[in-house]
């Protein structure tokens, strides 16, 4: 009791980690919650051909969307649904939602070959990840070459016999393989040699960066991308810009040779049910005009 004032750093330290430890179990609480009452759904954002920017593809985002609270940040969600193992629960509703969603797009003119590509944590690859995930395209209709599924360098990381075997499992499903957030890990280049990876994403920092104020910045990382392009191409890989933001940046990262990209610029991420009225809307826009 002598040392209440918290001028004492250990006393900080403590108050600071019962704060931490609070909210992380709140956050445990709502994930919960958010299973047992259905909470979580699965936004979509539109991949886009920078050739024409024509939709590709959709990413499905999680949210949990709180009935008090409303629409909670992702990344604590995930990153404690992945500490207490929960991921593995909320990644099946993810999947099962989110390819419903992609099934009533293909409804739509236009829409019936695009793709949807998933993310998933390394908890997320055990054995039964393929049987379930054949289940869910099979019930829905979906063929399983449209499916992506996104891992990061964090799945690889583990260099887990387990995962190597599921991921591949899945692509002789049929699946790609999308490696996420490329350029942010250590050592990405290594992976592509020792793992059977279909796509490419390159992380948004570079996206920010290829327009920097600092020329030396600026070149590099425009170099950096144009060569990962091009080595991602030789390699037979697709690559995709993440985080595009300004008409700039799509018109440099278009002349880099880049195939694809994904950003507030062309689409936000979107409850399915909106983005399904967007899709329809601007479909009977162009049947209007023809
Ligand atoms: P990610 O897979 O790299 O997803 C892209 C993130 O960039 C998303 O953040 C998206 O909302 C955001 N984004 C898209 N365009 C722009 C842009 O133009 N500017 C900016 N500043 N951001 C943009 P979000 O939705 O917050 O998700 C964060 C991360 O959480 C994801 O990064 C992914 O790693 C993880 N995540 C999301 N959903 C799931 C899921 O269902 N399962 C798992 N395991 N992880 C997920
Ligand atoms: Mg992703
Ligand atoms: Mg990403
Ligand atoms: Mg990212």
């Amino acid at each position: 009791a002598k040392k209440r004032d918290g001028k004492n750093g250990a006393q900080l330290f403590d108050n600071a980690m019962l704060d931490r430890a609070r909210s992380r179990a709140e956050i445990e609480a709502n994930i919960e919650a958010g299973l047992v009452d259905n909470w979580f759904e699965a936004f979509l954002q539109p991949i886009v051909n920078l050739n024409g920017r024509g939709i590709a593809g959709f990413e499905a985002l999680m949210r949990l969307n709180h009935p008090q609270k409303g629409l909670m940040p992702p990344a604590e969600i995930i990153s404690v649904a992945e500490e207490t193992a929960k991921i593995v629960r909320v990644g099946n509703v993810i999947m099962e939602k989110a390819i419903a969603n992609l099934a009533k797009i293909s409804c739509i003119a236009g829409m019936q070959d695009t793709y949807l590509a998933i993310n998933f944590s390394p908890l997320q690859f055990e054995p039964a990840l393929p049987a379930r995930l054949a289940a869910i395209v099979g019930r829905h209709g979906i063929r399983p070459e449209r499916i992506v599924v996104e891992i990061t360098e964090a799945v690889l990381m583990h260099d887990n016999p387990q995962i190597r075997m599921i991921v591949t499992e899945l692509r002789h499903f049929g699946c790609r393989i999308a490696l996420d957030d490329f350029g942010t890990g250590y050592s990405s280049l290594s992976y592509l040699n020792r793992f059977p990876v279909d796509i490419i994403k390159i992380d948004q920092s570079f996206t920010r960066a290829i327009n920097d104020g600092d020329d030396d910045v600026r070149q590099k990382s425009r170099m950096l991308i144009e060569g990962i392009t091009t080595l991602s191409h030789k390699m037979n890989c697709t690559v995709i810009a993440e985080g595009i933001e300004t008409e700039e940046e799509c018109r440099t990262l278009h002349q880099m040779g880049l195939d694809y990209g994904q950003g507030y610029l062309f689409h936000r991420p979107q409850h399915a049910t909106t983005l399904i009225e967007q899709l329809v809307g601007s479909q009977s826009a162009v049947a209007r005009a023809s």
